[in-house]
């Protein structure tokens, strides 16, 4: 094992997910840590002191999700990494393209809000991008996530140049409390013009004090 070898900090794994993220049947694989703090966060614990993780290499979490190969091959799936933030560890997700090959697919659920040189190896390795784009109006994404959005929306403009749209989803949900209709419309106007063409927008409920 060399001493450099990139590693992920995964936190949960959960198998046979099926059109929740990403096509065909999924392996979830979720990293501790995200540069956010969403004030309806569904998953806490990927950014909370003390959730545990293990720090795994490629072939760690290879073997854990191999024994799935059939059902990946046979629906048109693969392993979605999330979190947290997961594309703050590019460099991980293409050591383990390396060693699935293109046989499976590859997703990741983002926020983009990640430095340039992670996406400029992300987009060499996944297949498809969930962008979490929250909000566009910088005011609102600062309210709601604590941080600015400006690289998160220079990142999805050259995602979608080196990419393509057919390879980016951008989901932009009602915020109850924190932005309008006429916001999420706006946003997916403004989108537009970036070159995206496929949207995901839905409302949070807000019964249990979570998205
Ligand atoms: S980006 Fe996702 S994981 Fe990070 S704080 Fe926001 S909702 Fe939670």
């Amino acid at each position: 094992m060399r001493r450099d070898e990139p590693r992920f900090p995964l936190f949960a794994l959960e198998r046979h997910r099926l059109a929740t993220d990403g096509q065909g049947v999924t392996t979830l694989a979720a990293a501790y840590g995200c540069p956010l703090r969403c004030a309806m966060c569904l998953n806490p614990q990927s950014w909370r002191k003390g959730t545990a993780f293990m720090a795994v290499t490629a072939l760690e979490l290879y073997d854990q999700v191999k024994m799935d190969d059939l059902y990946f091959q046979a629906t048109g799936g693969g392993v979605t990494f999330g979190g947290g933030e997961p594309l703050t560890h590019a460099p991980f997700i293409q050591a383990f393209r390396q060693l699935c090959g293109d046989k499976w697919r590859l997703s990741a659920e983002t926020c983009l809000n990640i430095p340039e040189p992670m996406l400029n190896v992300a987009i060499e390795c996944v297949d498809e991008f969930i962008v979490d784009v929250k909000d566009t109006n910088p005011a609102i994404y600062r309210r709601y996530t604590g941080s600015d959005n400006k690289q998160a929306l220079l990142n999805l403009a050259a995602l979608v140049k080196a990419v393509g749209p057919e390879r980016v989803l951008a989901r932009v949900p009602l915020i109850p409390g924190f932005n309008e209709q006429a916001d999420v419309e706006a946003s997916v106007e403004r989108l537009r013009l970036f070159g995206v063409t496929r949207f995901d927008t839905f409302t949070y409920r807000t019964t249990i004090g979570k998205a």
